[in-house]
């Protein structure tokens, strides 16, 4: 069977919980690697440099840009958010699967780029669930909160370019459907053809009575 990794793109509207799924998954399972972006957001409390994201100024991200440094990137409300190349490369040729968690501009680009990919959108239960786990949250002030949610509507427009849709109400239940839809994704036959090949190589050998 195939032996790189799986690139997997996650996207979801803010507040659709999938920063702690991704979390989770990731903690749960070896072969997940989760790609850690670069942004020129401020950092929210509690986040750390290097860690949930690379914090840029808008010169740098720029910089980055013109190096050819990322995978993809995106403008989302007013911020650049990017996938750096390098450790996404390595990650897939180390065998392991790569998620980005990213927004649907950079989903799209990836998905140009790569058609191999699996994207994956995650949404919760309804609206006012969305509505609520944003105000919850507290991070952000109401007019963010606002930009926010006109976003997520334009963002449910695109849904069907995802391959999968997965609904976030239970987290433990929602990590073992996108564990599960992830792993049986590289049984697919196209994303194997080396393998089947390799197989009826063989079997010509034998017809051959070699
Ligand atoms: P937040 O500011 O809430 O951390 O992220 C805002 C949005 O940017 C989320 O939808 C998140 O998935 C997305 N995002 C994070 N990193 C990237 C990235 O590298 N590229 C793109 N296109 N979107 C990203």
């Amino acid at each position: 069977m195939e032996k790189k990794g799986l690139l997997v793109v996650v996207s979801g509207f803010a507040g659709s919980g999938k920063g702690t799924l991704m979390k989770e998954l990731v903690k749960r399972y070896k072969t997940y690697a989760l790609s850690v972006s670069a942004t020129t957001r401020n950092p929210r409390p509690g986040e750390v440099d290097g860690r949930e994201y690379y914090f840029k100024t808008t010169e740098e991200f720029e910089q980055m840009i013109e190096e050819d440094a990322f995978v993809e990137y995106a403008r989302y409300v007013n911020n650049y958010y990017g996938t750096p190349k390098k450790y996404v490369f390595d990650q897939l040729e180390a065998g392991n699967d790569v998620i980005l968690e990213i927004e649907i501009q950079g989903a799209l680009q990836i998905q140009k780029k790569f058609p191999e990919a699996l994207l994956l959108f995650v949404t919760p239960p309804d609206a006012i669930t969305l509505k609520n786990r944003l105000v919850g949250r507290g991070t952000e002030d109401a007019a963010t909160i606002d930009l926010r949610l006109a976003r997520a509507s334009e963002e449910s427009q695109g849904i069907e370019e995802y391959d999968y849709i997965v609904v976030n109400d239970d987290l433990e239940e929602c990590v073992l459907t996108m564990h599960s839809i992830i792993q049986n994704e590289k049984y697919k036959t196209f994303r194997n053809l080396s393998f089947i090949n390799e197989i009826r190589d063989g079997l010509k050998s034998f017809a051959k009575g070699d």
